[in-house]
């Protein structure tokens, strides 16, 4: 039986934390992506049940009030975004270690719940002129929201400090790489206990 473990990466949105989270599931198959809940409108490309569980914010608060999440958080005003306990007994089941893209309080709520199992990652940008770039150049968000993530990004970059490991993302695939190396090692070591 393997020890059961969790991959926690979190970083202002842009980033580059799912890019880099998809690029560990392609490299090592014994991870498994956790599916978060989230209010927000489906983006272009998106699929409910494999990015995210898209549902109401009615659906939400039920949720809530039911003690379903392991961790959520209001994300952004009247957006929240939640990890369900039921998501991580699902990997767990099929024997596989659970990879969260998650924003920088949930992170360190998980990272607190699973101190002795869980690898903490926090990926960070050099610059938020940098970030403001890629948010535009993605398209996928107003400038009113382009301004709100960015607001938070700045707040974000300042937990930094409280993760296992700080992984500065300037040359993609060198940050791909690096992460990969720190998850591998991860998962690798001790599990046969
Ligand atoms: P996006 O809207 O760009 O997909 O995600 C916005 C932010 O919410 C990102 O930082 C993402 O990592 C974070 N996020 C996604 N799922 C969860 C979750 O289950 N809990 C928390 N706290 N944040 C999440």
């Amino acid at each position: 039986m393997k020890k059961k473990k969790m991959i926690i990466l979190s970083g202002p949105s842009g980033s580059g934390k799912t890019t880099i989270s998809n690029y560990l599931l392609s490299k090592i198959p014994d991870l498994k992506f956790s599916i978060s809940c989230t209010t927000r409108n489906i983006r272009n490309k998106e699929k409910h049940g494999k990015d995210y569980y898209f549902i109401s914010v009615k659906t939400f608060i039920s949720k809530i009030k039911k003690s379903q999440f392991v961790e959520w958080e209001e994300v952004y005003p009247r957006v929240f975004y939640g990890t369900l306990k039921s998501e991580i007994y699902r990997i767990w089941k099929e024997n596989k270690h659970i990879l969260f893209d998650i924003d920088v309080k949930g992170g360190l709520k998980l990272k607190q719940q699973f101190p002795n199992n869980s690898l903490s990652i926090f990926i960070m940008v050099n610059s938020i002129k940098k970030l403001r770039k890629r948010l535009i150049f993605r398209n996928s968000e107003n400038e009113e929201k382009i301004n709100l993530r960015l607001n938070k990004a700045k707040k974000e970059q300042e937990y930094a400090k409280k993760f296992d490991f700080v992984i500065l993302n300037i040359d993609l695939l060198k940050a791909k790489k690096q992460v990969t190396k720190l998850v591998s090692k991860f998962i690798h070591h001790n599990n046969n206990e």
